[in-house]
């Protein structure tokens, strides 16, 4: 996301920077004195008081000022050279000097910056080697005589990323003369979110603070304005689609009551509020643009069933798009366990098939259910009314762009399982009504977790047998589909072989992606039926298979899989009403790895393993870069920032309810456009 605050002056309006520079800065893509206060700091060095000089290595990285007393060049041959300083602590202890060994390796220019009689300022973490501390590769300043000495010294001072060619010392002097020069008016806030909000003052916090609370104080600032600009823009697309004119339908509701009266069960309190949400989205003429968030067995396929229904008796046509074959397969099948009954044509429409349940269906399917082969096979809707999109983060914008615009207006209705934070679906759902299924139908047995680290493969054979004896199915779970040589783990393929033997008397399946379809299917179809009891598969189990039969996962190498995959894998289970075990298998030899599993030990709650998965390992990863709108976001902490989010996000809100059109605020008018701007999921 573009920095609203920049200043657009160019370096001319900076007196004395020289040619050699501006070219440096350029280089980095810095074009104007903007993109240079926008260089934020990597760190900062409180230099009002340094480390002491360790005696020891085994702490984490210091900073340190001291005096170059030695140093030594030396060849080790080609074009291999090293170079070393001895600094030695000033004003220390008189008895003893402690002194700290700088190394450079293959920077035969460095003894031209820094020798013996220069004072240094060094920041990096010290090793033992010889019986000497070491740091190899510290940053360092040299400090020199000057006017300017008291922004690097005597104060908490900013490190920023290096600009190949300009010293730290002079970036930080031309930043300080830009923030000398800024016209506080040049970079207002286009909209003031707290009064008399001074975007100079921030940016000083920023660059040059007075303490780190400060600058934390301005970072919140500009995380809360960022986000506020996001929330803006991506409100104004949701209010941009729902000013078009859609659909009404959804009036007659006797097919959905006959629907309620054949289930066996009553749907629970949240899917039944999820109807009615989305049946006053359909009757609205506007059109809906739902998200139904629910965790793995919430019950999600019910709920469309339901939209589908009242599209259905509107006389429109209904299609849901699902991830993969084998859930097309399976939800084509539920489709038609307890829609046929009513009289529904369902068909389904997948690259390998193309079927229809009363195989000559008496007129158009009403209900239609594929995969991709829905977009790309040229399938002719007659009235698409309901668009239903299963796993939507399996699919790219435009695909479920595609399928939507074979409809007129169509109602949507996402699906997903993947629990994110509240903050998270805020951002990447923002411009979709949300849903959440947050409770699980009665009547599911318990499900256990448990770690095991190096288990014998005879114990693991026996826990799978005592679950066979008793009636139930198991998933055995590898990382790999074929051994290989260069990844060291268990594979799908070689390790089928041996559980065919270890269970003689039950039938053992192998289910892997790199399968024909037809294939698939047919193992699926086995499985689902009992009668192939144990399934050893990769993660293709891993979404929205729904065998209620199953009650044992065990996942080997368990550590390769991600928080998401193994929620997904456990989510296979627990589905009837059996005591269920999802086993996780490691080797226990990564710590990180070792953290993951805990967490699934800990919990099964979809939002609190998601949460960890984010401060494991960041939202851009877990989300994948492709979800614009986050990657971009410099400022805020999803974890850490949840308070402020919402209040960036009820400001945005506030904001487009007073002024729906904005017209009391152009710059941000300019900024969110014609609402096709900013991609979001
Ligand atoms: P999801 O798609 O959210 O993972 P499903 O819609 O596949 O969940 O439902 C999971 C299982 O729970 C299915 O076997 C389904 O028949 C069953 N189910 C759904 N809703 C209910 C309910 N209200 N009561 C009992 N069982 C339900
Ligand atoms: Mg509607």
């Amino acid at each position: 996301m573009e920095n609203h605050w920049k200043s657009t002056d160019e370096w001319a309006a900076l007196e004395g920077v020289p040619a050699k520079d501006e070219e440096s800065l350029n280089a980095v893509g810095m074009r104007m004195v903007g993109d240079l206060l926008d260089w934020f700091p990597r760190r900062y060095e409180d230099r009002r008081h340094f480390d002491a000089f360790p005696a020891a290595a085994g702490g984490g990285a210091v900073c340190l000022r001291g005096m170059v007393i030695d140093s030594i060049k030396k060849r080790l041959g080609g074009k291999r050279s090293f170079y070393e300083i001895v600094v030695e602590e000033q004003g220390g202890n008189i008895l003893s000097t402690n002194t700290i060994v700088c190394r450079w390796f293959n920077m035969p220019f460095l003894h031209r910056m820094v020798a013996a009689g220069h004072e240094v300022i060094l920041y990096g973490k010290p090793k033992e080697a010889g019986g000497r501390l070491i740091i190899d590769h510290p940053e360092f300043e040299v400090v020199k005589e000057g006017e300017r000495n008291l922004l690097h010294l005597e104060r908490i001072v900013p490190v920023y990323r290096n600009v190949s060619g300009i010293p730290q010392r002079r970036l930080r002097e031309l930043v300080y003369r830009c923030l000398e020069n800024l016209d506080g008016a040049s970079v207002a806030p286009v909209y003031e979110l707290v009064p008399g909000q001074d975007r100079k003052a921030a940016l000083w916090a920023v660059h040059f603070p007075e303490s780190m609370e400060a600058t934390e104080a301005a970072r919140r600032e500009f995380a809360r304005e960022e986000f506020f600009i996001l929330q803006v823009n991506v409100l104004w697309r949701r209010k941009k689609f729902r000013d078009q004119s859609g659909r009404s339908q959804g009036q007659k509701t006797a097919l959905l009551k006959e629907f309620y009266e054949s289930l066996p069960f009553d749907l629970t309190g949240a899917q039944k509020r999820s109807v009615k949400e989305v049946v006053a989205d359909m009757r609205d003429p506007r059109p809906m643009n739902r998200l139904l968030q629910g965790d793995v067995g919430s019950g999600k396929t019910f709920v469309a069933m339901c939209a589908m229904l009242l599209a259905v008796e509107s006389g429109a046509q209904a299609a849901l798009m699902a991830p993969t074959q084998i859930l097309a397969e399976q939800h084509y099948l539920t489709f038609r366990k307890w829609l046929e009954p009513l009289g529904v044509r369902v068909a389904l429409i997948t690259g390998a098939k193309q079927e229809s349940g009363t195989l000559e269906l008496e007129g158009a399917p009403q209900i239609v259910i594929g995969t991709h082969a829905l977009i790309y096979d040229n399938v002719a809707f007659e009235n698409l009314g309901l668009v239903v999109i299963d796993e939507q983060h399996k699919f790219g914008v435009s695909q479920r762009g595609r399928l939507i615009r074979q409809g007129v207006m169509p109602d949507v209705l996402v699906m997903t399982a993947t629990p994110i934070p509240r903050t998270l679906t805020l951002t990447i759902y923002g411009d979709l009504d949300v849903s959440v299924l947050d409770e699980l139908p009665a009547g599911r047995g318990k499900i256990v977790t448990a770690l095991r680290v190096k288990p014998k493969v005879s114990e693991v054979g026996k826990f799978v047998k005592e679950q066979l004896t008793e009636g139930r199915q198991a998933y055995l779970v590898y990382p790999l589909v074929e051994e290989s040589g260069s990844v060291k783990a268990q594979s799908a393929t070689v390790e089928h072989e041996k559980w065919v033997k270890r269970l003689k008397g039950y039938e053992v399946g192998l289910l892997h992606g790199k399968m024909p379809p037809e294939e698939k299917d047919r193992v699926m179809a086995q499985f689902r039926g009992n009668e192939v009891q144990v399934l050893v598969a990769t993660t293709v189990v891993e979404v929205g298979v729904d065998v209620p039969n199953a009650n044992l996962m065990i996942v080997h190498n368990a550590e390769r899989f991600g928080l998401a995959q193994l929620h997904q894998l456990r989510g296979r289970i627990g589905r009837g009403e059996f005591k269920s075990y999802c086993i996780l298998l490691t080797d226990g030899k990564s710590s990180e790895g070792m953290e993951k599993l805990e967490v699934m030990e800990r919990t099964l709650d979809g939002f609190k393993i998601a949460e960890e998965d984010l401060r494991l390992r960041g939202p851009g990863e877990v989300l994948g870069t492709a979800q614009s709108g986050i990657s971009d976001l410099r400022f805020v902490d999803y974890l850490a920032d949840t308070a402020l989010i919402r209040e960036a996000r009820d400001l945005a809100e506030g904001l487009l309810r007073e002024d729906p059109e904005l017209e009391g605020w152009p710059r941000l008018r300019e900024m969110v456009g014609d609402g096709e701007g900013l991609e979001v999921s």
